[in-house]
């Protein structure tokens, strides 16, 4: 069984939103002071997870990513990992997160069958982090350390690279990644909702950046397991690999093979778009196994060719922390 869209593109990959909560504020994802939370009555259970994930994986998709918000403040989420990773047919189940209750949890995790992780860091200066994201920098630090530690690999650091902000940190970034052993990616920043379209003040072509790295370090072309939408280059005579993903400058949509479902069980086609179709109400009326694979079906059908940042940017009016990025 394939999953397989109107552009032939087939669908491997399901990003799951398990809350639209979160303990940071990075400008760029949420507003400042933001209250306009789902009710997590209406979120969907572990079952209801399990349910949606369980057709996914009989149509074909083998990868699932656990975010939001900020996954780990869902009570339990070792719990849901380790119902999803028994799964058969799912072959690798990750996190995205902000690390910051990662030490407390990397070790359960691990367990429950999450074998990699990406962890948001766009600065190691902690005024800076505090700045962007209102929160503390140690704590990140521990809960990587402690990913780390229990052997959780690789574990990408995400990096939003914004104009004036942190740009000038890249170097810092390289040196941090270099002395832990960690892959670094560099993000674009994304107009989704009104904070990523403040944020698009601050926008830098990725490719920039890399013309600027190259004239430091030997960069190498290199591939990356379950490396998506990112380029890779490597740091010659280092195992750092370093990721380019270039939504805006360079759109990778032709290879897309992902779709999202949101905490509240809203599957969306593409993040640049408000296409969508709503599980939860099916799922809450009782509908069978056979149905919910039929109408996954339909919905991929729903996905667009293309994000239209550039063209649109005013489109998305949902925050990344509620599509689950
Ligand atoms: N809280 C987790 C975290 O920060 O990794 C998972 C969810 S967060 C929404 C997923 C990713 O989206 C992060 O790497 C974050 O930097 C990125 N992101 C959020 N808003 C963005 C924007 N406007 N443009 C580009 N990336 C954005
Ligand atoms: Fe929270 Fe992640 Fe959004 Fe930052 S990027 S506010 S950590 S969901």
């Amino acid at each position: 069984m394939s999953l397989v869209d109107q552009y032939n593109r087939e669908i491997k990959y399901l990003r799951l939103s398990v809350t639209d909560r979160c303990d940071l504020r990075c400008f760029y994802c949420m507003p400042k002071g933001f209250k306009g939370y789902e009710e997590p009555t209406d979120w969907l259970s572990f079952d209801e997870i399990e349910r949606v994930v369980a057709s996914f994986t009989r149509l074909g998709v083998t990868s699932v990513r656990l975010t939001g918000g900020e996954p780990l403040v869902r009570k339990d989420l070792p719990l849901l990992a380790k119902q999803l990773a028994a799964l058969p047919g799912l072959d690798d189940l990750s996190l995205s997160t902000n690390a910051t209750r990662l030490a407390k949890h990397a070790k359960e995790l691990r367990d429950s069958g999450i074998s990699r992780i990406n962890v948001s860091l766009d600065t190691v200066d902690p005024v800076k982090f505090n700045n962007i994201t209102k929160g503390k920098l140690d704590k990140v630090i521990d809960g990587l350390l402690k990913a780390k530690a229990v052997g959780l690999d690789p574990i990408k650091i995400n990096m939003v690279i914004m104009k004036g902000i942190n740009d000038d940190d890249v170097e810092q970034m390289v040196n941090f990644c270099l002395e832990n052993e960690f892959t670094l990616r560099f993000i674009e920043t994304m107009p989704i909702g009104d904070t990523g379209r403040d944020a698009a003040d601050y926008y830098i072509d990725l490719h920039k950046v890399e013309a600027r790295l190259a004239k430091k370090y030997e960069l190498i072309p290199a591939v990356m397991a379950g490396a998506g939408p990112a380029r890779y280059v490597q740091v010659a005579g280092t195992a750092l690999k370093i990721g380019f993903i270039t939504p805006i400058s360079q759109h990778f949509c032709d290879t897309c093979n992902r779709v999202r479902l949101s905490a509240t069980g809203t599957l969306y086609m593409c993040l640049g778009d408000e296409h969508k179709y709503e599980l939860r109400p099916l799922l809450r009326k009782g509908i069978s196994d056979d149905d919910l694979d039929n109408v996954i079906r339909d919905a991929i059908n729903l996905k667009p060719f293309k994000h239209e940042f550039n063209e649109k940017p005013e489109k998305v009016i949902r925050f990344m922390s509620m599509t689950g990025g």
